[in-house]
């Protein structure tokens, strides 16, 4: 790379992955500093974010030995003094850190042992002409990039880079690895490194996105974007910056997914059902136990519109728990018998196609309709008896585990696929399925975990979706209680009115990995402890490392009753129903995630008993804990957690987006927060796909190129079409 010496070309490409210029130019800070606002130390606190100061270290120590060494500078601006502390790469900065010369520095100050420090600041040369300044002035922006001034800074009206803004200076700050450091590229380096690339550059960047898509959502050149996300010459170009390229960001991502979603519709002919006849009919008149909520009815009209449109559908299916997925599933398959077609569905696990099966046959009764269950303990005889009604077409609805994608596995028409908890299967599974028949049958996904609309935009962005949104009627909201562990005797109490009464109750342990020794111990312990508490009444113990069919027939005997109390770890997360089981306690609860606690809960209140869920912490929780365990006490509403969740933790560590390995690596978006910004962005990207289908009109051509790029660039992007 031009302007860049071998040493750290070869550093930026291991660790940034940085090859070219634009791939410099499109790592962007982090965060940015006002060069002008200088602390003075006698204004700092510790509740402060990142401040930059100016001034000289008095001192240097180095304390403590071999591992536990550190270093310790007496850092003074004049107004007062505050501790640097280094824990790491002692040697480097004790060869380029020097005592009595004139340092800019910034760090986030913290208060440690009644001092203020500073650990690990970013350090470098203070120029001429810095002086600190008195606190009025205030901080401009934390660590997420948004603005976090304290004062009133009048912005410039629609400052030109040319006219110099509104007077601010800001720096910028770039994430680099230790070793980096260590070869002397520090965010100050990269900070050079970037704006020599701007000096080098002879013309203004080119233009990514069509000048009417730029137009239309007032957007800024992309040559100013990039430039004002390094550099930003007034805090409201940095605003428009930041709008630019998040918007250009997502709209991509949309665009790849939005011109898979019809290519495929365009490669797939979809079988055409145009029939609502006996079976459908029949069902829905003689053997329908209820009356179908709202929800469904307007699901199953959305799903049946798709399944006669002549295109393939593929349809995401959110419901929260307890809303009646497995009845709509149902509907569809017999849609699909109707039309002379079968109808496969797979769960992710063996006891819940167990359970689908034994349900869906109860709703069937004496209908003339053979429902059989395919699973990897299914062997032998039996197996091939299924498999050879299933090619003769004598069997209609097949349910099984990921066994059924198995080439051993033959329809005679399959019609209709629907997966249930869909997280669990991969893009690549699904799409071996349409393969079981000439033309590719229709895909229904139903999912219990709640998935907040960004997100389901961009993970299932090539899915139609369709929600129910309405529980049957007659529940009662679940109650949910946090209780803390040293009050046991209070959970007993609610645990014996509720057995008394004969109902049943889960207990669950948290298991973060499988092996690990102190969650054993911990269910150990809490079954020995439930076994003395409750004498009389029955317990069974589930985990993980049990074998299946030992787990299986133990969570058989909880469900027919013959055990009372079920300890366990999260095996039973999904699907599970015992609609007499009334209590629901969640050990550790801090340490579920939100979605995991609401789907945990949602195997309580299946009957039309009062249920109690009851959140299990130690007395000592950290504040986030606190919030997160109030957003359950107070919300029984999946999607508004799933929302919640998002907030607090970021997409990364939600359920069933590390599986998808898509799109996570968002270079300025965010999507717990550009909500907003997406939704123009897929609008827009709609827009191209549906104005320009087959990719001719010559003003798109800069899109098509770019995309391609992008694909070539990411393999994420690649792995979807
Ligand atoms: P999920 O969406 O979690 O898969 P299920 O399909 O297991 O939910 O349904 C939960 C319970 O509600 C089942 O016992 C089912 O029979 C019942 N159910 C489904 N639809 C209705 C309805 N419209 N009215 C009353 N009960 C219903
Ligand atoms: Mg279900």
């Amino acid at each position: 790379m031009q302007g860049v010496g071998p040493h750290r070309a070869e550093l930026l490409e291991k660790e940034l992955g940085i090859k070219t210029l634009g791939d410099l130019l499109s790592y962007y800070p982090y965060k940015y500093v006002d060069r002008s606002r200088i602390y003075r130390i006698s204004d700092i606190d510790g509740n402060m974010p990142y401040v930059q100061l100016c001034g000289q270290i008095l001192s240097m120590e180095s304390i403590g030995e071999g591992r536990g060494r550190r270093l310790v500078a007496h850092f003074s601006d004049g107004s007062g003094i505050i501790d640097l502390v280094w824990f790491q790469g002692l040697k480097y900065v004790e060869k380029s850190v020097t005592c009595r010369k004139s340092y800019l520095l910034f760090g986030k100050p913290q208060v440690f042992n009644g001092r203020l420090q500073i650990a690990h600041p970013e350090i470098e040369d203070a120029p001429q002409d810095v002086r600190p300044m008195a606190r009025t002035t205030g901080y401009l922006f934390d660590d997420e990039g948004e603005m976090n001034r304290t004062t009133d800074q009048p912005s410039a009206p629609s400052a030109t880079r040319a006219e110099g803004g509104d007077g601010l200076s800001f720096r910028p700050f770039y994430n680099t690895s230790e070793r980096m450091k260590k070869g002397t590229i520090n965010s100050a380096m990269m900070a050079k490194l970037t704006a020599n690339m701007f000096k080098l550059l002879k013309e203004p960047l080119r233009e990514t996105l069509p000048p009417y898509i730029v137009q239309k959502h007032h957007l800024i050149s992309y040559d100013e974007a990039v430039r004002n996300i390094h550099f930003p010459t007034s805090a409201d170009l940095l605003r428009k910056a930041q709008a630019r390229l998040k918007f250009e960001e997502l709209f991509y991502i949309q665009l790849n997914i939005l011109r898979y979603a019809r290519s495929r519709q365009l490669k797939y002919r979809g079988l055409v059902f145009g029939t609502i006849g006996d079976m459908f009919n029949g069902f829905y008149h003689d053997h329908l136990p209820f009356e179908l909520t709202g929800a469904q009815k307007r699901v199953i009209r959305e799903i049946r519109a798709d399944m006669k449109s002549g295109r393939q559908m593929n349809r995401l299916l959110q419901g929260d728990v307890g809303s009646g997925k497995t009845l709509v599933a149902l509907m569809c398959a017999l849609i699909a018998i109707d039309n002379g077609c079968q109808a496969c569905i797979m769960a992710p696990t063996e006891i819940l196609a167990e359970q689908h099966v034994e349900t869906i046959r109860n709703f069937l009764g004496d209908m003339p309709l053979r429902v059989e269950l395919l699973t990897g303990t299914v062997k032998g005889k039996k197996r091939t008896e299924i498999l050879d009604s299933l090619v003769s077409g004598k069997v209609n609805i097949l349910v099984g585990t990921h066994a059924v994608i198995e080439d051993s596995v033959v329809f005679s028409r399959l019609g209709l696929v629907i997966i249930d908890e869909q997280h669990r299967f991969g893009v690549a599974q699904r799409a071996k399925l349409w393969m079981k028949n000439e033309v590719a049958p229709h895909v229904l996904v139903m999912t219990a975990t709640p998935i907040p609309r960004t997100l389901a935009m961009t993970l299932y962005g090539d899915l139609d979706v369709s929600v129910i949104d309405e529980l049957p009627p007659g529940r009662k909201p679940i109650k949910t209680v946090h209780m803390f562990d040293a009050h046991r005797q209070n959970i007993y109490k609610l645990m014996n009115h509720e057995l008394s009464l004969g109902r049943q109750i889960y207990i669950v342990y948290p298991l973060i990995k499988e092996t690990e020794k102190m969650d054993m111990k911990d269910l150990e312990a809490g079954y020995e402890e439930i076994n003395a508490a409750f004498p009389t009444y029955k317990v069974s113990k589930v985990h993980g490392k049990m074998k299946p069919a030992e787990k299986d027939s133990e969570m058989q005997r909880f469900a027919s009753h013959e055990t009372h109390i079920l300890v366990s770890t999260t095996v039973i997360e999904v699907g599970v129903n015992v609609p007499n089981a009334s209590v629901m306690i969640i050990e550790n609860a801090e340490r579920f995630g939100l979605s995991q606690l609401h789907q945990l809960r949602g195997r309580v209140g299946r009957g039309a008993d009062q249920s109690y869920c009851v959140l299990v912490t130690k007395y000592q929780i950290s504040e986030e804990t606190r919030k997160r365990v109030q957003i359950m006490v107070d919300s029984t509403d999946g999607f508004e957690i799933a929302e919640a969740d998002l907030k607090l933790r970021g997409p990364g560590d939600l359920e069933g987006t590390q599986q998808s390995g898509m799109a996570f690596d968002l270079r300025i978006a965010n999507l717990a927060r550009d909500g907003q910004i997406l939704t123009y962005a897929r609008a827009a990207a709609q827009e191209v796909i549906d104005g320009d289908p087959d990719e001719s009109n010559p003003q798109n051509d800069v899109l098509w190129q770019r995309l391609r790029q992008l694909r070539k660039d990411n393999i994420n992007w690649g792995a979807i079409s």
